[in-house]
């Protein structure tokens, strides 16, 4: 059946193929009805090409169209070969200077924070860098995808808007022609034709609604019965209950759900079953009925097959279209032509409206394709974008109606286009005043927020899910807005105000609804039972904030409007407050004389709200007329009159009261929704446009109002009035009212009221109000916010409050009030504020917040006390108000004002009888002062003749009139100057006579009577000795104090180091026990120290002892005691790897005996250093185990480590661990002790006796193999062997460890073995000891490699912890062969020693270019004690550990001359020729004899000496390394220090001759011998034929790969990565491999594999080959590096890249431009070296358990 299937398809593309294109368009061309003729020919073929099987071929289907329906589409088009027709237009084009590039998704785009009119203008990365702004402050994003390159439109940029490269074109763009002039008559004819056909095509059928029916005109005659059931994405169900509900229902397997649930996702619908319609129906009818349940079903329809062809031609067509106009500019323009002409339904019926209103009824994957074709067409025609931006005006209310109800994200709706048309200034400003467009969005935006209240304001309170849901979408509305008033007019018509004012209207409307909405009412008694909803509300304030802003930018521009729009705002609140005063009754209040008439209203009875937006606006067109001054020019055009100052201040100063109340505790039953109103009232993201404005407005109406007057209602609203009106009503109030709370409630009160009132006469800041420029305001946040803490670039930002283009102006002021601190290798840099700004501070600026207010009170004292000033934090000199507000400052002076100050101080003198505060006093303090600054400044500015009219000290020098004769304020601030319980007070008392003494002193001096002012003076001087005094007496106390805790600190050190005695004691005498050999021995420094045999440098014995950390119990380390452990981390490495594609494959057949040179598969061992017993590790192990298991019962969490697979914490350092090493002295002095060194043979004789050795034992092997089937043993065979003298393969030694350090030896043995194989533990396994070996090699070479790569001295100072770590390693394996099978570690040493001295026990021996010479060195040297303990004919262990050494050093020598590729150069060369190179010469020369002359011919002894020393010097630094731990041999000192190669040292120290081919020449006899052994194998021989490679010596260290200087090339490197698996897809998560730099499709379902029966993502799958199970990731999106370790274990840890500022950016949310941290990036990279990757893990995990949770194994 499917082969007759196959060959049908195949039998149709046959006359397909057939199918001429030319003949076709020639038949077109003498068509009387093309378009029939057309419509025939795709009704015809398309159902023949599309959709012809389940799955789409779409690289088959493009080929067919291209051949049967595009061809003759393109040739009809040329009127000849398409192939010269189309070159030849794109020649006569004249390119578009517009750039238009459409952004992919996650493409890196730049925004010019300079020069671009809004933050919406982007660069793409090429125009970017041909730029003039690449030199500006420049702003990086990754696209969302959509959008264009804006490189070349003039209206974006307010200077450089062309880049380089479409700079070319600019000269001609001056008159603009039309571009149909560049195409002849015919081809403009024909195109017309074509593209009006199947532009109509396309539409018709992609618009097309029926399931199983076509368009007439496309209707074939016979019908097949083939459908698809097709599936379409919305966004109601997720991903997971997609791909469940189609397995169910189609019955796929897993993955292809996950297929067709990613197209559906990334397309927008996809087939999911295909045949007749009864079998597609049913699928169609499971999915819905399994997807009803919850929600909405998803969206299924079944739909016949030739629909489906001809839509998804009519796609191909659309995006035919648009790589067609690519090549002419005049084709562009026919299309747009074709697009917008009216169709025959009259208006609406153009082809752009058609898909336009059908836009929501589309699948993603057609809308995304029109839209596309839109922005390459329409948007690129500078003449048909203005007419497209009209027809999308004309539909706005439509199109946005149609997204609202629709589901889908803005992205892919065509509403979304609305950014690329109104932020273009001039379409924005022709559509304004054209289409009335702010009044169309507004109406429309309004019509969508339905319900209201009585009173017609909006009401968020009770939203309902969907409600909540539409009002999400509703709000990009406002967004349109802002675009659209994003830039402002330069100049202004009479049609511009007109339209402007009529969309200011509607605004008023909007802001209306919102004036008072959601009003609360304080909850007594009970609390509050539902919270009430705020955040709608609060998200339409914020939304709206910098559009409220935007509207009073337009209005200060133009003066006309300005007033007209102030009128309409005055008229509006009118409204709002229409009769506020009815059948309220007035009250009369009166204080000292005066009196005014208010109306009965408390807040904490009655209704409040928060939202004020027209009292708010109102008060900010005000301060714009006072700035223009256009209330001083025109004031008779303004409706000053109409004013009532009491209804302007009344609702702001009720929201400022509430504000009040709920600090002071009033409104705690009404929970925290209105806490969190009043947090975000004050809030930077709002205050502009509430907060703010409500002080305004009360500096607005108070500056219209007898200010006793005002004082006097404020009192009033803050329910204080009774308090200050009645003459010894406090007295009365704190005896009467013995509650607390309500004194604690006034108390607060009076103490924001007093805060308010310091605000309303001090906030000047705002350009007119003061007379101040907009910097001015700035600087002044800034020191602020600077003088709470130094804070880093970022921190500030956020402080600062926004303009709609995400600037907040700070860095052009920046410099002037701050210093910067660059940042270290951690942390960020600092701005501090600079110390001449301090005298600006204002302790009540009104942007603090309680906590902030007093953190920055703390740091200003403490700023003072370091400088050794007083403490007094005085008022700063305030800037001149505007002359509008300029009677605000009479408040200071008021009766009202200085009866409340008088009242406060008496309350304060007489500070027993009263409820009072110090808070309140420090406010009346702060007042005070104020107004002395104030006058100060008007005597110190005054105009000659001019009367100063502020006359605050001699109000205060006035004493209190009768009856009651108060003293007068001065008198009392003298009398609390003295009190002993204001002493915080003091230093600002002082302050304040001082400058109440400077301002008599002027105003004397302009008066010339110089009367008593003595007086004072000798007051305050009096009080200054005394002060001096008691300063004196403090100090003293202070050092007192500073003693005795310091006393006590040391008793606590003393107290902590006894208890932790043994800690202590620990690691000083592990330090002893290398320093004292130097100090005890007098060879130390003079004599030869030799690390290994038989002339090796004896060490005395030394005794060790160590403590354990958990039982806190010394012990002795020895043999034959209870074993002592370190804490250790075993894990597999690829660190040093040379070859990263190379991992153990199969771990059970894997044989690790021979290293090879690419060092790939080690076994790395770190550890902590922390000492334990173990019988105690084993205590804590249980322990732990025991507690995890309870835990993983009772609630599944995860921990930082892994107890099954044996990981614990370090039970002091919380280092993660998986195993124990066991202390031991150095093994070899167990064995070495019964020998006399006299007669050892050299290295030929011991070659020779080793190999007879060896074959006796294998002679024995193989008769134990034989005899086990024989049953006894073969008396004949035994005579045949001549046993070796004094060799006696029977005897087996006695094991010299106790049974604890034997488990020890055994249990960290199959850790090694477990971890490094990851395979089940198996202590007998053959592979144990090699494994242990290998890791003791491993390891040491990793250490080996970062001691040289950071230069430092092998022997220095290495840190304890890989000093203990390095030494207990390399005994403990030098002791692991005492625990297993003696001839097994024989049969292994036979191996290993057969790869350089040929036996039968290694068939095929490995070739030298494949052997690591340094871990064939260790294992061999710890391997070959096995052997030598049977034998007893004299020859001592330390001389086969010299002859071993030798000999692999021999080898070494030769592998690295066989693979040393050096070019010779006579470069450098010294004149005389040393013996090591005649010598090297001649070993070169025989190595070239043994080769059969395939060795390069080399004449320079000079470079292979020189290559041979740097070849050679990592091996002899590991081999100095292993020896000086396994024989405990102190280290030369010449070593330790850091300096020159130490070649020679390191000769002596290993016993080798300084000119190492000596070895040779003194063995030459076996020695050429081996060599021609190993020149001889094929490996070799291959190598030299140039058939493989081979490492070569010295090895390169490893690095993290380079990353480019400037992160955006990396963004931009990821943005053209497309996930491998889903066919040039973009990947959403592209993580790039710091170590070997692959890209991948990090988490997400396309990319994820299985690995051991799990599904896991990109990394962590990769991680498996490249790190053996530890991985460094870049996430390049977030800009953070990933940590990852086996599959469940992973951190995020900072990444390298920091801004100008010294600030990372995680997430890219800020934008700045990011550059290399070339020390944070080496940071990372001497993490990975030391292995230390899987520890930061665990430490972060521990420090932040939410990483625990994080589902790594996805990434
Ligand atoms: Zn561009
Ligand atoms: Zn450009
Ligand atoms: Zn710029
Ligand atoms: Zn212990
Ligand atoms: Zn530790
Ligand atoms: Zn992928
Ligand atoms: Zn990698």
């Amino acid at each position: 059946m499917a082969s007759e299937l196959e060959t049908d398809v195949q039998a149709i593309d046959q006359s397909l193929l057939e199918c001429s294109a030319e003949e076709t368009a020639g038949k077109w061309l003498q068509a009387s009805d093309l378009a029939r003729e057309v419509y025939q020919h795709l009704a015809h073929y398309v159902p023949k090409i599309y959709c012809r099987g389940p799955n789409p071929l779409p690289q088959k289907e493009d080929m067919l169209a291209q051949h049967v329906l595009l061809g003759p589409m393109e040739w009809y088009l040329c009127g000849e070969d398409p192939a010269f027709g189309f070159p030849k237009l794109e020649q006569a084009n004249k390119p578009s200077h517009l750039c238009g590039r459409v952004f992919k998704v996650g493409e890196p785009t730049y925004s010019c924070r300079d020069c671009a009119v809004d933050p919406t203008c982007v660069l793409c990365m090429e125009c970017f860098l041909g730029s003039i702004h690449r030199d500006h402050r420049y702003r990086m994003t990754t696209s969302g995808g959509g959008g264009f390159c804006d490189c070349g439109d003039t209206e974006a940029w307010k200077e450089g808007p062309y880049c380089q490269k479409h700079e070319l074109n600019t000269s001609e763009i001056e008159e603009e022609e039309d571009p149909l002039v560049h195409l002849s008559e015919d081809v403009i004819a024909r195109t017309y034709n074509i593209f009006a056909i199947m532009f109509r095509y396309a539409v018709e059928i992609l618009t097309w609604e029926k399931e199983s029916e076509l368009p007439a005109d496309l209707e074939m005659g016979e019908k097949s019965d083939t459908y698809y059931c097709m599936l379409f994405n919305d966004e109601v169900h997720t991903y997971e209950q997609v791909i469940y509900t189609l397995q169910k229902a189609v019955n796929c397997t897993q993955k292809e759900a996950i297929g067709f649930a990613t197209t559906v996702d990334r397309d927008g619908r996809r087939s999911v079953r295909y045949g007749d319609f009864q079998y597609c129906d049913q699928a169609k009818s499971v999915i819905v009925r399994s997807t009803s349940r919850q929600t909405k079903p998803l969206k299924v329809q079944v739909m016949h097959s030739s629909i489906v062809a001809h839509q998804n031609f009519g796609l191909k067509l659309l995006s035919w279209l648009g790589s067609i106009i690519g090549y002419s500019d005049g084709l562009r323009r026919i299309l747009c032509q074709v697009g917008l002409q009216e169709g025959p339904d009259g208006e609406n019926s153009s082809l752009v409206d058609k898909l336009m209103l059908n836009d929501s009824k589309l699948w993603k994957g057609a809308r995304s394709v029109y839209h596309q074709l839109f922005m390459s067409s329409l948007l690129m025609d500078l003449k048909y974008k203005k007419l497209f931006a009209v027809r999308f005006a004309k539909n706005y209310e439509r199109l946005q109606s149609d997204y609202v109800t629709d589901d889908h994200d803005r992205e892919f709706s065509i509403a979304d286009l609305s950014v690329q048309i109104f932020t273009v200034p001039s379409l924005a400003r022709m559509l304004i005043t054209e289409e009335n467009l702010m009044t169309i969005i507004i109406k429309t935006f309004m019509d969508h927020l339905r319900h209201r209240d009585a009173q017609g304001r909006f009401q968020f309170e009770r939203y309902t899910a969907l409600q909540a849901f539409k009002f999400r979408r509703v709000q990009s509305l406002i967004l349109d807005l802002k675009y659209v008033l994003i830039s402002k007019p330069t100049e202004w018509s009479d049609e511009l105000r007109q339209k402007f004012l009529q969309g200011f209207d509607a605004f008023l409307e909007l802001l209306k609804c919102m004036q008072g909405m959601d009003p609360i009412t304080r909850q007594v008694g009970q609390h509050i039972e539902m919270e009430p909803e705020w955040e709608a509300a609060f998200t339409l304030q914020m939304k709206l904030t910098h559009v409220i802003s935007m509207m009073q930018d337009w209005c200060a521009l133009d003066e006309k409007v300005l007033i007209e729009a102030y009128k309409k705002c005055l008229a509006v609140l009118m409204q709002c407050h229409g009769g506020f005063t009815d059948g309220e009754q007035p009250i009369t209040l009166s204080i000292c004389g005066h009196s005014v008439e208010t109306i009965r209203y408390c807040v904490s009875q009655e209704k409040v709200s928060i939202h004020l937006p027209v009292s708010r606006l109102l008060a900010g067109l005000h301060v714009l007329l006072s700035k223009s001054e256009v209330a001083y020019k025109f004031p008779e055009l303004l409706p000053l009159s109409e004013l009532s100052p009491p209804m302007l201040i009344e609702h702001p100063l009720r929201c400022l009261v509430l504000c009040a109340q709920v600090h002071a505790g009033m409104w705690r039953r009404n929970g925290f929704s209105l806490v969190n109103q009043i947090y975000y009232y004050h809030n930077v993201k709002c205050r502009r446009e509430m907060f703010d404005k409500d002080i305004m407005m009360l500096q607005t109406g108070a500056s219209m109002m007898d200010p006793n007057h005002f004082l006097m209602i404020v009192l009033s609203r803050f329910e204080l009035y009774q308090i200050f009106s009645t003459p010894d009503y406090g007295k009365r109030f704190s005896s009467e009212i013995t509650h607390k709370d309500v004194v604690q409630q006034n108390n607060t009160l009076i103490e924001e009221m007093l805060y308010l009132i310091i605000m309303l006469v001090g906030e000047r800041f705002s350009p007119g109000i003061g007379q101040v420029n907009a910097t001015d305001e700035i600087k002044r946040e800034i020191i602020h916010q600077l003088s709470i803490k130094p804070m880093a670039h970022s921190e500030l930002v956020k402080s600062l409050p926004e303009d709609e283009n995400k600037e907040t102006g700070m860095e052009s002021v920046i410099e002037a009030v701050a210093h910067f601190k660059k940042p270290g290798l951690t942390g960020r840099g600092m701005y501090e504020v600079k110390p001449e700004c301090a005298k600006e501070f204002n302790l009540y600026f009104y942007h603090y917040s309680r906590a902030e207010q007093s953190k920055a009170e703390e740091a200003q004292r403490k700023l003072k006390r370091q400088n050794k000033e007083d403490t007094a934090l005085p008022p700063p000199v305030l800037p001149p108000f505007c002359p509008l507000f300029a009677s605000l400052v009479n408040i200071l002076q008021s009766d009202v004002m200085l009866c409340i100050m008088g009242t406060i101080l008496q309350w304060a003198v007489e500070h027993n009888g009263y409820s009072w505060s110090e808070s309140m006093l420090q406010r009346v303090l702060h007042l005070i002062g104020m107004a002395l600054q104030e006058e100060k400044q008007h005597l110190e500015n005054v105009m000659e003749e001019h009367v100063v009219t502020f006359t605050f000290s001699q109000k205060i020098s006035k004493p209190g009139e009768a009856p009651d004769n108060s003293p007068s304020i001065l008198a009392m601030l003298e009398t609390l100057q003295n009190s002993p319980y204001l002493e915080v007070h003091k230093d600002m008392i002082r302050w304040i006579l001082k400058t109440f003494n400077a301002i008599k002193k002027i105003r004397e001096n302009s008066s010339t009577s110089p009367v008593a002012e003595t007086e004072g003076t000798i007051l305050e001087e009096s009080s200054r000795d005394k002060d001096k005094a008691e300063r004196k007496r403090k100090a003293e106390i202070a050092r007192l104090r500073r003693e005795k805790i310091m006393a006590q600190m040391s008793e606590m050190q003393r107290h902590f180091i006894d208890e932790n005695k043994e800690l202590f004691q620990q690691t000083l005498e592990l330090d002893a026990s290398t320093s004292v050999v130097l100090d005890n021995s007098p060879m130390a420094s003079d004599m030869k120290l030799t690390a290994l045999g038989p002339s090796q440098t004896q060490v005395p014995e030394q005794r060790q002892f160590a403590t354990c950390i958990l039982c806190q119990e010394e012990q002795e380390v020895n043999g034959e005691s209870r074993a002592m452990v370190l804490a250790a981390f075993v894990q597999r490495s690829t660190v040093l790897s040379k070859d990263r594609s190379k991992f153990i494959q199969d771990p059970d057949k894997y044989d690790p005996l021979f290293m090879h040179p690419d060092l790939s598969c080690g076994t790395h061992t770190g550890s902590c250093g922390h000492i334990m017993h173990a019988h105690c590790w084993q205590r804590y192990f249980d322990s732990v185990q025991a507690k995890e298991q309870r835990r993983q019962q009772r609630l599944r969490l995860h921990t930082s480590y892994d107890v099954e697979n044996g990981e614990f914490l370090c039970p002091l350092c919380e280092c993660l661990s998986n195993t124990v090493i066991p202390l031991l002295l150095p093994p070899r002095n167990i064995f070495n002790r019964r020998l006399n060194f006299s007669d050892q043979p050299n290295l030929t004789q011991w070659i020779r006796i080793i190999s007879q050795q060896i074959q006796a034992l294998q002679f024995l092997r193989k008769e134990e193999s034989t005899s086990n089937t024989a049953s006894s043993k073969n008396p004949e065979n035994m005579d045949q062997l001549q046993l070796p003298e004094g060799f006696r393969p029977d005897f087996h030694p006695k094991n010299p460890y106790s049974e604890s350090i034997k488990e020890m030896l055994t249990t960290f043995g199959t850790a090694v073995y477990k971890v490094g194989l990851k395979v089940h533990p198996n202590e007998d396994d053959p592979r144990v000891p090699m494994m242990c070996w290998g890791s003791c090699a491993y390891t040491i070479q990793s250490i080996e490699r970062i001691l040289s790569d950071e230069d430092k001295p092998l022997f220095g100072p290495l840190p304890c912890r890989l000093d203990d770590c390095l030494r207990s390693l390399t005994r403990f394996a030098s002791a692991h062969w005492t625990v297993t099978s003696l001839s097994m570690v024989q049969g292994h040493f036979c191996k290993l020693f057969a790869s350089l001295v040929p036996n039968d026990s290694l068939e095929d021996p490995p070739s030298i270019l494949d052997i690591d010479m340094f871990h064939l060195l260790v294992s061999l040297v710890l391997a070959f004690p096995a052997l030598q303990c049977q034998d007893f004919s004299g020859i001592s262990l330390g001389t086969g550990d010299l002859h071993l050494f030798h000999l692999v050093t021999m080898a070494h020598i030769v592998q690295i001359l066989l693979t040393s590729c050096t070019e010779e150069n006579g470069m450098d060369q010294e004149n005389s020729t040393t013996e090591e190179e005649l010598a090297i010469l001649a070993l070169y020369k025989t190595l070239h004899q043994y080769t059969g002359r395939a060795l390069k011919e080399m004449s320079s002894g000079w470079h292979l000496w020189r290559n041979l020393r740097a070849g050679i010097m990592p091996f002899l630094k590991c081999s100095a390394l292993f020896f000086h731990y396994l024989n405990g041999v102190p280290s030369p000192p010449d070593i330790q220090v850091s300096g020159t190669s130490h070649f020679e040292h390191l000769c002596n120290y290993l016993s080798l001759p300084i000119n190492l081919i000596c070895l040779f020449q003194e063995n030459s006899e076996i020695m050429n011998l081996l060599i021609e052994s190993w020149c001889h194998n094929n490996e070799v021989k291959r190598y030299l034929e140039g058939e493989r490679d081979a490492i070569s010596y010295p090895r390169e260290s490893n690095k993290l790969i380079n990353l480019p200087e400037d992160y955006s090339s990396l963004i931009n490197q990821a943005s053209n990565f497309s996930c491998p698996k889903s066919g040039g897809d973009k990947s959403r998560a592209p993580t790039l491999c710091l170590v070997c730099g692959t890209l991948l499709c990090s988490q997400s379902y396309c990319c994820q594999t299985e690995l051991e029966g799990e599904d896991v993502g990109a990394c962590t799958a990769h991680t498996y080959s490249c790190g053996s199970g530890a991985g460094i990731f870049l996430r390049v999106r977030e800009c953070q590096v990933l940590f990852l370790a086996g599959k469940t274990k992973g951190c995020f840890y900072s990444p390298p890249y920091l801004d100008d500022y010294g600030e990372t950016d995680q997430g890219l949310r800020r934008g700045n431009p990011l550059h290399l941290c070339k020390e944070r990036f080496k940071k990372i990279q001497k993490l990975w070296h030391q292995h230390s990757i899987t520890e930061e893990i665990g430490h972060a995990q521990e420090a932040n358990q939410t990483l625990v949770g994080i589902d790594w194994q996805h990434l």
